[in-house]
């Protein structure tokens, strides 16, 4: 089952525990709009390369819309189609004021120079910018792209419309970027984490944990989870997997990664078959079949943040770390117990829940707002 079918999945099951009118549940599949363009630019060399662009705009019912930016090989329509959607659930789990949306290019930013994804960015911009706005829809980074794609597109729109820092998040703390919005995916799996434990009357203090993907969020886990006194066995990356039983040490890996781009080479530990990572035993791992935290939950960290980005801009203040990193606590350890709450109603399991907590609080909106007719 591809993302989009199963996101439908999942959204129909929690519009089946709401009782949903079958009108309301036909208004939140269907997206509020889908732009699907040609990017081309010239490369380095001379030579011309096209690219396939998508922005999908999911829903606007509580507030402008909201999700990342990707730039990978894969981005296809389905996949881009079923992420927009999945933020309007994930920013009403959370609670932050915002909808859904999701964009990318069909690219290999790899394979790029910086200047070609320069221009790329430049282009793409262009190709969305009468579509996005401050209170229509804020894009952000998301898998292969950062701060610098951020200031790019914040650049290029301004030229069109004005200076305009907060028509995106995730942007340079230069620009008007949130201290801790770069670590916030990572830390928000983590809060939840603890969230989860806490339930349980533990702690990430002396448990084992497998972690999948040693980026932009894996990474921030890792060392938090290090930090906690967590004893991380097994780590993935796309170059492969390693595994120490006797605890991988954290520090040294991510000054290994720092310098040389990929685990390989680590020597504090023995390289596996990626697909291995996931049959180790451990203490911690969604596919164990124990307790699986649902992902519209675990990874909301990162647009908590850019809400608190947000909210800066808009008041020309500035926050300190602590203060990001507190409220972003606040907003999942909340979101936890609005969760169980929703299970204990609906006698759901906690992906269900999330997906039914979202889904409730979007079509609340949905009627509260009327059809315009
Ligand atoms: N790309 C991130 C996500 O998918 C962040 C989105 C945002 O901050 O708008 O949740």
């Amino acid at each position: 089952m591809n993302a989009l079918a199963s996101t439908h999945r999942n959204f129909r099951h929690a519009a089946r525990l709401l009782n949903l009118d079958p009108k309301i549940e036909k208004s939140l599949l269907m997206p509020y709009k889908e732009i699907k363009f040609e990017c081309t630019i010239r490369k380095d060399d001379g030579s011309l390369v096209s690219y396939v662009g998508f922005r999908v705009q999911h829903d606007n019912s509580r507030g402008p819309m909201k999700g990342g930016i990707r730039y990978h090989h894969k981005v296809d329509h389905d996949e881009v189609n079923a992420l927009a959607e999945l933020m309007t659930w994930k920013t009403a789990v959370v609670n932050v004021p915002y909808g859904g949306a999701k964009g990318g290019i069909g690219c290999s930013p790899k394979d790029l120079s910086v200047v070609e994804l320069e221009r790329l960015t430049r282009v793409f911009t262009h190709k969305i910018h009468d579509s996005i706005g401050v209170n229509i829809d804020v894009p952000a980074p998301d898998m292969g792209t950062n701060a610098q794609t951020m200031a790019w597109i914040s650049d290029e729109y301004s030229k069109l419309h004005g200076y305009s820092p907060a028509i995106v998040t995730g942007k340079p703390i230069e620009m008007g970027g949130s201290l801790g919005r770069e670590a916030a995916t990572g830390r928000g799996v983590v809060f939840a984490t603890e969230a989860l434990l806490e339930e349980h009357g533990k702690s990430i203090k002396g448990l084992t944990f497998v972690i999948q993907g040693f980026g932009n969020v894996g990474s921030w886990v890792a060392g938090l989870i290090h930090e906690r006194g967590g004893k991380i066995i097994a780590v993935s990356d796309v170059t492969g997997a390693l595994k120490n039983t006797k605890g991988i040490d954290i520090p040294a890996l991510l000054e290994h990664k720092e310098t040389n781009g990929t685990l390989r080479n680590f020597d504090g530990g023995d390289m596996i078959n990626a697909d291995e990572l996931l049959i180790q035993e451990c203490d911690i791992l969604s596919k164990k079949g124990v307790i699986i935290l649902p992902d519209i939950y675990a990874n909301a960290g990162g647009v908590t943040v850019s809400h608190f980005e947000l909210v800066q801009n808009n008041q020309h203040i500035e926050w300190d770390e602590e203060t990001v990193n507190a409220q972003l606590k606040k907003y999942m350890t909340r979101a936890f117990s609005s969760i169980k709450s929703t299970c204990r109603t609906h006698e759901c399991n906690l992906r269900m829940g999330a997906f039914t907590l979202g889904v409730g609080r979007v079509a609340q909106c949905t009627l509260l707002r009327g059809w315009g007719c």
